[in-house]
């Protein structure tokens, strides 16, 4: 029988590079996104690789819309084998204290509680049919300190508690849950910002010590590798994806 994989933010970046990958393995995709245009995009590039999709609209930070990703995924598909929690913004790259309280509130709301509602709705899912493989997108900065990014920071850490902890209560119900912590990876929101500021980007390029940035593509590898091969005694880890940046720190 195929498999599903649910992909939240899958309408760019991450999130479209793992669809194609997985779709490549025959997986179908619910795509789930903001962003229609994206979204639709994804699906459309799942269906060349030769599975099948569905693009559900979710604004993640809202529980009802995660509820209901979840409802519109069974129902269509029978299963969810596969979850690729990864939907997520970053800030304005301010100070903590010239940041205003609605961007902590956003940043907090899609990044750590979008997160926890997929989690609580997916694993339910996962745990009632006897188990399923979970990935959660964290950062560099969910690993690390790091100037300008204290509230994104604080949810990506967030990220790794919840992957660990759910490890601690639902491993043994057949759940894996790990979380993958990249570095700058040229997304098409990255590249742009660092094709408008390309001295930002020689200066982020400086401090990897592989001296480039990561590409969607090798995240899709790990994220595929995580979620579907067969090394499934690997649990609860965070898998840093960063040409050594944070390893070297
Ligand atoms: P991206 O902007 O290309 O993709 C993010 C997607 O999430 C977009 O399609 C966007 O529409 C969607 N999204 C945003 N808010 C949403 C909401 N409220 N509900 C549903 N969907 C929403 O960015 P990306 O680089 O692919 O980022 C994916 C994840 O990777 C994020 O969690 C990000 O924090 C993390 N990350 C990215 C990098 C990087 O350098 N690109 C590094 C570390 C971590």
């Amino acid at each position: 029988m195929s498999q599903t994989a649910i992909i939240t933010g899958g309408g760019s970046g991450l999130g479209q590079s793992t669809a194609k990958k997985l779709a490549e393995q025959g997986i179908n995709i619910a795509v789930v996104d903001i962003d229609e245009e994206g979204g639709q995009e994804t699906v459309e590039i799942v269906k060349q690789a030769g599975a099948d999709a569905t693009f559900i609209k979710a604004d993640v930070s809202k529980e009802k819309d995660v509820k209901n990703y979840v409802d519109q995924t069974v129902e269509q598909f029978g299963s969810i084998d596969y979850f690729f929690n990864n939907a997520g913004i970053s800030g304005s790259g301010q100070y903590f204290l010239d940041t205003d309280i609605e961007e902590i509130d956003k940043i907090v709301g899609i990044n750590l509680l979008g997160a926890l509602y997929g989690m609580h709705y997916v694993a339910d899912v996962m745990v009632k049919n006897g188990g399923g493989s979970i990935v959660n997108t964290s950062s560099s900065a969910g690993v690390i300190g790091q100037d300008t990014v204290v509230t994104y920071s604080a949810t990506k850490h967030g990220i790794v508690g919840m992957t660990k902890s759910m490890v601690a209560e639902y491993a043994k119900d057949g759940l894996r849950v790990n979380a993958i912590a990249p570095g700058p990876t040229e997304t098409p929101m990255v590249k742009q910002y660092f094709d408008n500021n390309p001295q930002m980007k020689e200066n982020a390029e400086q401090g990897i010590p592989q001296k480039r940035l990561g590409t969607p593509e090798e995240v899709a590898e790990l994220v595929t590798f995580l979620l579907t091969s067969n090394v499934g005694y690997v649990n609860g880890d965070v898998i840093r994806i960063d040409g050594g940046f944070t390893n070297t720190k």
